[in-house]
């Protein structure tokens, strides 16, 4: 079925991301996913490339797209190539609706000519090691000194993807305990310098897929927030994350997409160069099956993405909405990409090949972001359940 979701200056984009990813990401990637980050370097490139500037007003040095179909394009070209551009996906997609909904005309000033060079790489700490579905429950607080010039933050956070090398992180935040009535209420967001006495990178978690991307642990003891990086309204963080929670959850659901689209490629390839009992892989009626019935799988995804594009450009896109395409792609992927590597054989479970790399990158589709369940649990409660 022919596309309608792009024009061709989304096409013509496209094309500069494969070339970019030919030519400066798939010959290093391998060494990347080695160390478990990539270079700084990276960073500067894709600055320079305009990508983190797609979103961000003219004023402020971006290109002031306000459509999100451009960085759907980045996710689908990362996972045709298997590849990723380590944090960068959270500094756009995620950190940056914050700072351009929430931000203050003086923040944005300071910050977003940085955040578009790829000079202040951004991340985004709400889970703890103790509470990661259940935000309310959030422990690290920040007190506001007497005095009101800044804050005091104290506490951990966990799985913090560009957490490593990140130079501002928007931090989740008690600044007031939470009321018998309201959980939700007195979370706050601190947009932190990480350079900031007291703020401490602890491990680089050593992860399953997605090994080119850096996840960390951080810890802040005591550190001074100046009271103008509190992002928005005291208090209110709640509701700024449920409102921005339906675009990170698309963004996972056309990487999903995306992804089991690039393993269907992988696996057509495969089965007609593979000779088994001196037969194409690809001639044995089964194989023939499992692809068609993957192939229509991924074209239901497709168009469930599409769909929900459409509406979050249209600023339609409820939480429902999002949790329904995240749970509907995530979980079909995973059984797709299953089904062609199983038809790789052992070659399949060799990293050399990248349809193993895809099949335990996808895995954590299922749970970050918002796992499955909590996905179910959204839908049902719009459902009146
Ligand atoms: C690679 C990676 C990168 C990440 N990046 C970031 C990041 O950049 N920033 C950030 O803040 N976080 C990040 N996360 C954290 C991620 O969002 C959380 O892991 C996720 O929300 C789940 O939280 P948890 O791990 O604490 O699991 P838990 O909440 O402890 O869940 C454990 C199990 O209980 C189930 N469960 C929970 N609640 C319910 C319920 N109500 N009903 C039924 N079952 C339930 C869950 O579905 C799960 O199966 C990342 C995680 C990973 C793995």
């Amino acid at each position: 079925m022919r596309r309608t979701v792009f024009n061709e200056d989304h096409e013509a984009f496209r094309q500069t991301i494969r070339d970019f990813i030919r030519s400066e990401v798939a010959p290093h990637y391998e060494q990347w996913s080695e160390q478990g980050y990539v270079p700084r370097s990276l960073y500067k490139q894709l600055g320079e490339l305009g990508i983190f500037g797609i979103e961000v007003p003219e004023e402020y040095g971006g290109a002031g797209e306000t459509s999100f179909k451009f960085n759907a394009v980045i996710s689908e070209e990362c996972a045709r190539a298997g590849v990723s551009f380590g944090g960068s996906s959270v500094h756009t997609a995620l950190c940056l609706p914050y700072l351009l909904k929430y931000g203050s005309e003086e923040q944005k000033r300071r910050w977003l000519p940085s955040f578009v060079s790829g000079e202040m790489m951004t991340a985004i700490a709400m889970t703890e090691p103790g509470t990661g579905s259940d935000l309310a429950g959030m422990k690290t607080t920040a007190k506001l000194s007497e005095d009101g010039t800044h804050y005091v933050l104290n506490g951990a956070k966990t799985f913090i993807t560009g957490g490593v090398q990140a130079d501002r992180v928007l931090v989740c935040c008690r600044t007031a305990p939470p009321s018998a009535e309201d959980r939700r209420g007195g979370i706050s967001i601190l947009v932190v310098d990480t350079k900031s006495e007291g703020y401490a990178v602890g491990r680089k978690l050593d992860k399953l897929g997605l090994r080119a991307s850096d996840t960390a642990e951080l810890s802040f003891t005591d550190v001074k927030v100046p009271a103008r990086d509190l992002l928005g309204e005291e208090g209110k963080a709640f509701s700024y994350l449920t409102h921005n929670l339906p675009q990170e959850r698309l963004g996972i659901a056309i990487g999903a997409y995306a992804q089991s689209a690039a393993a269907v490629r992988f696996a057509h390839e495969y089965v007609k160069e593979r000779t088994v009992f001196g037969k194409e892989v690809a001639s044995f009626q089964n194989t023939k099956f499992v692809l068609a019935d993957c192939k229509s799988d991924v074209d239901a995804m497709q168009a469930v993405v599409d769909r929900a594009l459409e509406a979050l450009d249209a600023g339609e896109l409820t939480p429902a909405d999002a949790a329904s395409a995240k749970l509907f792609t995530t979980e079909l992927a995973a059984k797709v990409i299953d089904k062609c590597l199983q038809l790789h054989g052992g070659y399949g479970y060799m990293l050399e090949y990248p349809i193993a790399g895809l099949y335990a990158d996808t895995r954590v589709t299922r749970i970050y972001g918002g796992t499955s369940e909590v996905m179910r649990s959204i839908v049902a409660k719009s459902m009146g359940l």
